[in-house]
């Protein structure tokens, strides 16, 4: 009996080394984090709740293994007329456990330049009020646009400052579904909106950011499934902040309501 159970753990550790590397094989460059469940052997896998069928409206490309791969389509992407444009794609940046996810609407010079979200004087302040009023290091969140190519008012000029301009509803549309994948991934317990543009999109709303900020929404998109709400927090974007010192005082406000909500995962 001895002999016959110690063969039946030698297969079963045979077995989990077998499936260990076909997963290894199967998501090359993996050092990124990954929630992965493992199948059962006997059963094929099922989307839980945590990890939802995509509704087939929200994306309209491929669902990539991981992360690196959805940076890798970016890169690649000429879907509107931004890819031909840019001088870098501008994915993203931070942890992919991180509870808050920022949301801007586009890159700009700074950022076509460097392949970096936020990283001129705005992004400078960006990182100072996080570490002031919540602690956290831009390492310890997640920070994205709507739109990964710089949106041009002169799209043969990239070099020149001063051209940047909003994306259109039709740019926007076709880049969507990599945010709403990034946000799949990371899972977060709340997005902070930055500015009216992304406010406006992820909240559905034509109200202008002075209106709505002040207050928690809850994403009226359900990534994960009915069950798995995620805050909104609509703020000014750092620029405005740059442009109009007064509306500090409320940005503030909004970070204090963030800060509360992640440490007690509440919002009263
Ligand atoms: S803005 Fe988005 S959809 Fe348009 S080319 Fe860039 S990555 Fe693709």
């Amino acid at each position: 009996m001895r002999r016959e159970l110690a063969a039946a753990a030698r297969d079963l550790a045979a077995y989990i080394k077998a499936q260990d590397e076909n997963l290894a094989e199967a998501a090359p460059g993996s050092s990124v984090v990954k929630r992965v469940s493992r199948p059962s052997p006997a059963a094929p896998p099922v989307p839980t709740a945590a990890e939802p069928e995509v509704k087939p409206s929200a994306m309209t490309h491929k669902k990539p293994a991981d992360m690196d791969a959805l940076a890798e389509q970016v890169k690649a992407c000429r879907k509107c007329g931004l890819g031909h444009a840019r001088l870098n794609a501008v994915f993203g940046v931070g942890t992919y456990k991180a509870k808050v996810v920022f949301v801007g609407e586009g890159p700009g010079f700074q950022e076509d330049h460097k392949g970096e979200p936020f990283v001129g004087r705005s992004g400078q302040l960006l990182d100072k009020i996080l570490e002031t009023v919540l602690g956290l290091k831009r390492s310890e969140v997640y920070i994205a646009n709507i739109v990964k190519c710089h949106p041009m008012k002169n799209p043969e000029t990239p070099e020149a400052h001063g051209n940047d301009r909003p994306p259109t509803p039709e740019e926007i549309s076709a880049c969507r579904p990599y945010l709403d994948e990034q946000l799949r991934a990371i899972k977060p317990l709340c997005i902070v909106t930055l500015g009216s543009v992304a406010t406006k999109v992820l909240l559905g709303t034509d109200k202008g950011i002075s209106l709505v900020r002040g207050r928690a929404y809850d994403y009226p998109v359900e990534l994960f499934g009915p069950g798995h709400p995620i805050k909104v927090i609509p703020t000014y974007h750092p620029a405005a902040l740059l442009r109009n010192p007064n509306l500090k005082r409320d940005t503030w406000e909004d970070m204090k309501l963030l800060k509360s909500f992640l440490e007690t995962s509440k919002i009263g």
